[in-house]
Order: C-alpha cells, then structure tokens, then sequence
C-alpha cells in the first residue's frame, strides 16, 4: 500500500524538506546573526559606524548556542527523512546555521545520499569551510549547492557577514564548479543601502562564471529586528535595475510551479538570475516545503510562530507509522501563507540561522 502523502488543507503537497543540522555560524551577517548591537541595528547606524572602517563602541552580542544534546543525531535526521521521503518528499537541502561546522557532515550526506527516493540532495553554505570538505561531499553523494555570497567587495563583504571571507567563499565556489557540482547557485540578500549598488556586478559574476545567482528580498527574520520595508528592494526593481546593463530572457518554468525564483537567462551568455520576492510577491500558494530545525522542531511555515518538537517521538520509542501520523497531521494545519506586511504580522522568535535558510 503506498503512504498517504503529505498534503495540507489548501491541497499543497509537500515535497521538499529543509534540515538544519546545526544552529551555530562562523559568520554574523547583520540580516541574520549580527555580531554587536550596532550591526543588528544598521539601520540606524549605517551612515556613521558601519560607513565607517574603524566602527567605534561596538557592544557585542551573545548568542546562547543549544546545546549538543539537544542537536538531532545524524542516525535520527536519517530517520526523520527516510519517514518524510516515504510520504512523497523528494528534496532534501542540508542548511544551518553553518552546516560545515557540524562535524563528519560527509557521513550525513552518505546517510541522506543512500535513502531510496531522494531525488535531490543540496546544501546550503557561508562556503568558508566549503573547500577543504568539497571533495568529500561529492564523495558522500551531494550533487548541488548553494553558497551565500551577498558582496564582491571584501569590505562590504565584511560589514555584510562580520567577517574577512570573500577569497574563501570564492576559492568555495570555484572548487564546487572544478568539481561538477551542478548548478552551483550563489544567493544575494539585497538590502537597500548596503548592498544594492552590486546588483549588476553579481549579476556579471554570475554570467562570466556561469552561475545560477539568485537575488533575496531581505526578510523579517534577523534576530536584530531591524528588518524595515525601506530596506527591502523590491524584486521589480532588482530586475528593472539588471535590464539596464543586461538583455535578460525569461526561464519557461512552467513545469515546476513552486520553484521561488523568477529566473531569467542572459542573452547570448551563459549563467542566469534569479529573484526571489518572498515580501513583494508571495509565492505562499505553491509553497511545498517543510524544515526541521537543528533540534528537531518542525516548522511548517519560515514565519510560523509556532513549531512542532519532534524530539519526544523520536527519543521516546514511537515506531516510523506514529512519526508519519504525526507529520501528516502537522502539515495539514500548514498556514496558508505568511503575513508579513499585515496589521497582524508577527516575526519569529527564531532568526533564520536557527529555522534553517
Ligand atoms: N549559513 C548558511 C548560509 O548562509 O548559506 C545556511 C543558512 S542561512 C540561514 C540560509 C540562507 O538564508 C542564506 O542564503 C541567507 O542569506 C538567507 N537569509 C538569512 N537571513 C535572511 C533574511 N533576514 N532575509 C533573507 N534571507 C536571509
Ligand atoms: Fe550564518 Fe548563514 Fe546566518 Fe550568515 S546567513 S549568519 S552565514 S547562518
């Protein structure tokens, strides 16, 4: 007899699941993870301390990581994903946090890799460790990745991630092509103000490297609150503003209805964009994705403010028909669609690094 398949009660069918194997990061972009108070509130501060190279009176923030016990084992995440494949989910990405600073990650993505039914394994990384694992990834079955990389410039670059990592991120993305990753896509949050004079040379990169770049709209989801609808850059404009230096041509992607990117191809190059409007133009009505938090909670939506502990089933001896019972049952209540831009919005009290991006 074959599973019941996951569907909600708007009768979206879930088919991909985002596993977060970890909540902590090296990096701390100001979207996500800021490193000090002053970054988490750029908004205020971006024409004085981060305009300026040497920011004065900087009060660090504290992160208060979960602890070890907490963390899903890997043989548990293979539980969880092998039940959830068996219900009709066909694509896995492995997210953080920083996934690569999980240890033995190849042996997860083995794991993942060997599930009958896995039609599409990914990850998705900062890239700063992702060249000295690269090789053991692909060893261990991963086929396709997606690094972070909102600036060309090392010095935006820091002030967007807090860190010095432009060179490794690029040596990251140049081993994953060497290495036949396919596609390799780089994501860009673009905040108005920071980063929004780089939209035409990421967009170059993209061409000259033939990359598949993918521009996000930044998201109520930092754990700073600065997130304001001014700083959002519409996906309208973003496109506007490339269709002044490049001739763009849209991707029919007429058979995968969910797919979040509006992507377009470069005229006689290679490489494309994309643009993914989740604030401007919600795609909520096609939305079949699921993710799992480090610690095992599901959350049926990225802006859900409630999310489901999975933990005691899986810790408590319930057998593989109890989990999917419950999964089906939780993901027939998935909201219709997040509120942000409504009276009644309300952000998560988890930032992304935690919910899994
Ligand atoms: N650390 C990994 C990385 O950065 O790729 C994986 C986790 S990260 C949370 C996943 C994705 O979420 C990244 O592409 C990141 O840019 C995006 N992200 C984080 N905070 C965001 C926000 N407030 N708005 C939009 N995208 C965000
Ligand atoms: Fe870390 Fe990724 Fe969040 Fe940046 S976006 S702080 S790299 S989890």
């Amino acid at each position: 007899m074959t599973a019941a398949l996951l569907q909600d009660s708007h009768g979206r069918v879930m088919r991909d699941l985002r596993v977060s194997i970890t909540d902590r990061c090296n990096f701390r972009c100001l979207y996500c993870l800021p490193e000090t108070e002053e970054a988490a509130n750029f908004y205020r501060t971006r024409h004085d301390a981060l305009r300026n190279p040497q920011p004065v009176a900087l009060t660090p923030i504290r992160y208060e990581w979960k602890p070890k016990a907490h963390l899903l084992s890997f043989e548990e995440i293979e539980r969880l994903v092998r039940i959830a494949v068996g219900l009709g989910v066909e694509k896995i990405r492995v997210t953080g946090g920083e996934p690569l600073l999980r240890r033995d990650v190849p042996q997860l993505i083995a794991k993942l890799a060997a599930i009958p039914g896995v039609r599409d394994l990914a990850m998705t990384t900062n890239g700063f460790l992702f060249a000295r694992h690269a090789e053991a990834l692909r060893t261990a079955g991963l086929r396709r990745v997606s690094f972070s990389m909102d600036s060309l410039d090392p010095v935006n670059f820091r002030k967007m991630t807090g860190r010095d990592g432009l060179a490794e991120v690029l040596a990251g993305i140049a081993q994953a092509q060497a290495l036949g990753f396919a596609p390799v896509k780089v994501n860009a949050v673009v905040i108005r103000g920071l980063n929004d004079h780089e939209l035409v040379p990421l967009a170059a990169f993209a061409r000259e490297r033939e990359l598949s770049l993918r521009f996000i709209e930044f998201m109520p989801l930092d754990s700073g609150h600065a997130w304001k609808r001014d700083l959002v850059v519409p996906g309208r404009e973003i496109l506007a503003r490339l269709r002044e230096s490049f001739e763009l041509l849209p991707v029919d992607q007429s058979g995968n209805p969910a797919e979040t990117a509006r992507r377009w191809k470069f005229a006689g190059g290679r490489g494309e964009v994309g643009i993914i409007a989740p604030v401007t133009e919600p795609f909520c009505g096609h939305c079949n994705r699921l993710r799992v938090t480090a610690d095992g909670k599901l959350r049926t939506c990225l802006f859900s403010v409630g999310e489901h502990d999975l933990k005691p089933l899986l810790r408590g001896g319930a057998d593989d028909a109890a989990i999917a019972q419950r999964l089906g049952g939780l993901v027939a209540d998935k909201e219709a669609g997040h509120r942000i831009g409504q009276p009644d919005f309300v952000q998560p009290a988890r930032t992304m690094s935690c919910i899994g991006g």
